[in-house]
């Protein structure tokens, strides 16, 4: 089975049956989300009801709750400790975040690794390490998935190789994974035309076994920008084809594909992107047949 999905939403009110239902009516087989919004560490006290209600819903669906990924909120900076009680607020948010993941039975938590900003950049992979290291323990069931990263201003991550050192500090990093997001290996200069290529040097820095998680996103500019602007599927420069390829390499067939697209406007002249393209981004992924009206359609069914 096709593991696709996306960035769903998840409300206080409704917690992860609102995003199961959110994802059901993509059309998906698995999904991600943020505990809350993904700009602040605001997070409500999770349901056991809901949870359980959740749980029941995804079992109809053939939904597995191994195929569920958090994402942490990117305004957790673990690189940069000049602040010592904002480094020792984002330790103390993702170890109850690692709670929270637990308490839904999710395993997998992408993380941006950070950014160094006025320090340098070996301090910068330091302070991640020693934070990880404050995070995880032996009883740890969840997975800490090291997001690639475009390389935008003193973002750690845009090469392998960071995060392979980052991996190799961790005490216990058989619980430290990567997940790959295809607009930032581009922007940070990675060539995605041959993915079987990329993910042959992927397994010789790093090894294929570490991959957790797969952020499937065109992007608006071109390789090596540094920029981080993700783009509609097949409407940017990577192109429908090669992701394609990325969404269907065997070697990947297990892990699950998070579609990060931005919304789309509900006209020319408007600005608010307010429609969700997952629906039929996804539907474009399973036909394998680029839609060129996709927007049309969206807006149509809106
Ligand atoms: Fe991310
Ligand atoms: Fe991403
Ligand atoms: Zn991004």
């Amino acid at each position: 089975m096709l593991l696709i999905g996306s960035h769903v939403s998840f409300k206080s009110d409704s917690q992860l049956l609102g995003s199961v239902k959110e994802a059901i009516s993509y059309g998906s087989s698995c999904f991600m989300f943020y505990t809350g919004a993904p700009q602040n560490t605001k997070r409500c006290e999770l349901s056991y009801d809901l949870t359980v209600e959740a749980r029941n819903l995804m079992d109809k669906n053939n939904i597995l709750i191994d195929d569920i990924v958090i994402h942490a909120p990117y305004i957790i900076n673990l690189a940069n400790n000049e602040k010592k009680d904002s480094y020792s607020f984002a330790i103390d948010f993702l170890r109850n975040e690692i709670k929270r993941a637990e308490m839904l039975g999710v395993n997998k938590i992408v993380l941006h690794p950070g950014s160094f900003v006025n320090l340098d950049i070996d301090t910068g992979i330091n302070n991640i390490i020693n934070g990880l290291n404050q995070v995880l323990d032996k009883y740890c069931n969840v997975n800490i998935c090291l997001e690639t990263m475009a390389g935008k201003g003193t973002e750690i991550g845009f090469k392998l190789e960071h995060l392979k050192r980052i991996i190799d500090g961790v005490k216990y990093n058989d619980k430290v994974m990567v997940c790959i997001d295809t607009c930032h290996l581009n922007d940070a200069g990675y060539d995605l035309s041959d993915f079987d290529n990329f993910l042959n040097d992927f397994d010789k820095i790093i090894g294929i076994n570490k991959i957790g998680c797969v952020h499937v996103n065109d992007s608006k500019n071109v390789r090596g920008s540094r920029k981080d602007r993700h783009e509609n599927i097949g409407f940017g420069t990577i192109g429908f084809d090669n992701l394609l390829s990325v969404i269907y390499d065997e070697r990947l067939k297990n892990i699950p594909k998070i579609l990060e697209s931005p919304y789309v406007t509900k006209d020319d002249n408007s600005k608010e992107k307010v429609l969700a393209p997952y629906k039929y981004e996804i539907e474009m992924i399973r036909n394998k047949k680029f839609n060129k009206d996709l927007y049309k359609d969206i807006r149509i069914n809106g």
